[in-house]
């Protein structure tokens, strides 16, 4: 069965399990209670903690992908990673049974035509919080993402949550396949908005300021991570809104697959779309905007201040 799918629907049905072994990986060096956190940030750009969890991480879905899928190409986040076993790749058979609804297009794709945007574990900040301040809930917002790029756009995500219940869940989908791992919100009464807990600014809460006043924000709820905020979009809040620069590429990849696959969609704050060529700028300079599919992409576009567009410029690619 697995020899006969097309690639993009073998790499999907491997990067579900490979997220999954990640996600176990995570929680071996969290059970370790050794985090090893070094801080990435440039010097006066704030904090960007990594641990030893994103290193080892990141080893792992890179190497194992790599070896399955010679000629695909992968972007990580974490430059400096920790040699560990890499997994010996299985597959999920559910992912197999939708090789026969992918559209002829997606069917014919090659290993040599995909970007994998791969962010091992989102929501550090988070988890460095967590063990500070041993509020392990704090946990259920990290995130494992593998975003799949075809033609500089998203056709299939990825997002592994290890601590959701016990065992954890993983939410994947392909273009045009639907939503598997969660059942997307239709609807809510109230329109709750997500946005950064770590890296508040100026312009991410004038921004919110404004929906509220138009009552595109009925509550604002200050959560980690990309991934963790696109699951409670897809599970009742309206949006998530980060009018700032900072998030990058391996962070929205995954999560616009999947909400797109749902009926959301997700762009920069201008409204722009996301691309996700190989040479493409890292930093989502226009900020991120997602929303449900029961709300109005545009009307959240049109009400976000001119002047804070204008200070989040698109720079496509890199200098
Ligand atoms: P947040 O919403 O703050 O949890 O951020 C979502 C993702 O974007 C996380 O992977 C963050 O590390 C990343 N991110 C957002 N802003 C910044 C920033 N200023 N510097 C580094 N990473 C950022
Ligand atoms: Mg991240
Ligand atoms: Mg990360």
């Amino acid at each position: 069965m697995f020899n006969k799918a097309s690639f993009l629907t073998r790499l999907v049905a491997s990067s579900v399990r490979v997220s999954e072994a990640a996600g176990g990986i995570i929680k071996n060096v969290m059970a370790g209670g050794d985090l090893k956190i070094v801080d990435k940030a440039e010097t006066g750009s704030g904090y960007d903690p990594q641990t030893e969890a994103d290193r080892r991480a990141q080893y792992c879905i890179v190497q194992s992908l790599q070896k399955h899928f010679n000629n695909i190409t992968i972007i990580g986040e974490e430059e400096d990673t920790t040699a560990c076993p890499e997994v010996e790749l299985g597959f999920n058979e559910d992912v197999l049974l939708t090789d026969r609804l992918i559209s002829p297009e997606l069917a014919q794709i090659k290993e040599n035509e995909v970007v994998v945007w791969v962010d091992p574990l989102d929501g550090t900040s988070e988890v460095a919080l967590a063990v500070k301040n041993k509020n392990l809930a704090l946990l259920e917002q990290v995130t494992v993402l593998i975003g799949i790029a075809y033609k500089g756009r998203p056709v299939a995500g990825i997002i592994h949550q290890p601590y959701h219940s016990t065992s954890g869940r993983t939410v994947w989908a392909i273009k045009g396949c639907g939503v598997h791992g969660l059942v997307p919100a239709t609807g809510n009464t109230q329109k709750t908005v997500v946005t950064t807990r770590s890296h508040l600014s100026e312009s991410v809460s004038s921004a919110l300021e404004a929906l509220k006043t138009r009552n595109l924000a009925d509550n604002v709820e200050k959560v980690g991570g990309a991934g963790f905020k696109v699951l409670k979009v897809l599970e009742g809040c309206a949006a998530y809104v980060f009018a700032s620069a900072g998030c990058k590429k391996w962070d929205t990849c995954a999560v616009e697959a999947v909400l797109t696959a749902a009926g959301g969609r997700l762009t920069d704050i201008s409204g722009r779309e996301i691309r996700y060529e190989p040479d493409v700028q890292l930093n989502n300079t226009g900020g991120v905007l997602a929303t449900a599919s029961w709300v109005k992409h545009q009307e959240y576009i049109e009400t976000i201040p001119k002047d804070i567009k204008n200070n989040l410029p698109e720079v496509a690619s890199k200098k």
